[in-house]
């Protein structure tokens, strides 16, 4: 992977995407920033031009709204500078489904699953023709835990995860590398704008130690990162027993137990 690619950030302006944007820039790849906040993304670019002598574009986009998402996946398809995307725009939404209105849970899953398959759609062509890149997904170790009681923001980062592993497997034998990154609870401002009050919440990872361990895992190419998870190997310990699972599978022969 050549250091002079560009990287596309999602949900640049604040948080785990601006990070992203600073240590990319760090490393000297130049950027484009993707969010709502152009204020903030104009703060955002002009300190890091001026601080990495990198270029840094801009682009406005609310990724809910199909024309703005259509720019931007026009970006990633037409512009072959960029050879990284990193899918990091996404939502939270407090209170129970059935509290939660029908046009809030539709907005948050196009924004976090709709938005994000249609910019990675947008670029993997390209990137498999070149036979480089990556794609970034940030999901959640919510999306492990139906518990959690998140039901429609965990079932948005299992399907990024799911998505993610499917499309490595697609993608790593074309050169192309995929990775989903599951944070637990991060310190941005995720959780006030979600209508959380983050300080009912016991353990927070500081926002600069969840990106760095991410790019460690994006450094070693690996599928998933999870930079909370101390115990790495109780991930491959799921994996296997899933892989065991569908060996399990049977599909011409009903089980037993649903035998009458
Ligand atoms: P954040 O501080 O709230 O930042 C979210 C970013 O997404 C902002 O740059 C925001 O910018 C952008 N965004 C929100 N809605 C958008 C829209 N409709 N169109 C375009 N951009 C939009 O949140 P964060 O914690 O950094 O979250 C980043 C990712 O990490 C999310 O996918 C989140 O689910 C995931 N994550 C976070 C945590 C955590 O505890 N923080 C844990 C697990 C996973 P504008 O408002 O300027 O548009």
């Amino acid at each position: 992977m050549s250091i002079s690619e560009t990287v596309l950030i999602t949900g640049a302006s604040t948080g785990i995407g601006a990070t992203y944007a600073e240590r990319f820039a760090q490393r000297g790849h130049n950027l484009v920033l993707v969010a709502r906040d152009k204020s903030r993304l104009d703060a955002l670019s002009a300190r890091l031009r001026e601080k990495y002598s990198v270029v840094v574009d801009v682009v406005q986009a609310d990724l809910t709204q199909t024309s703005e998402l259509a720019t931007v996946e026009a970006r990633l398809r037409e512009d072959a500078r960029i050879g990284i995307l990193v899918n990091n725009a996404g939502a939270a939404q407090s209170g129970s489904f059935v509290d939660q209105s029908t046009d809030s849970v539709a907005s948050l899953v196009a924004l976090n699953t709709t938005a994000l398959v249609r910019l990675s759609s947008a670029i993997a062509p390209r990137l498999a023709q070149a036979g480089s890149g990556a794609i970034i997904n940030i999901s959640s170790v919510v999306g492990l835990a139906p518990e959690y009681g998140m039901a429609v923001y965990g079932a948005t980062k299992a399907f990024v995860l799911f998505l993610s592993q499917g499309l490595n497997l697609e993608l790593s034998p074309k050169g192309v590398y995929v990775q989903a990154v599951l944070p637990a609870a991060t310190r941005t401002e995720i959780w006030e704008r979600g209508g959380y009050d983050i300080n009912t919440i016991s353990e927070i990872m500081e926002v600069a130690d969840l990106v760095d361990a991410a790019l460690v895992g994006f450094d070693r190419r690996e599928p998933v990162t999870i930079p909370p998870l101390q115990e790495g190997a109780r991930w491959d310990a799921l994996q296997a027993a899933r892989q065991g699972l569908l060996s399990d599978i049977r599909q011409s022969a009903v089980a037993e137990r649903y035998k009458n």
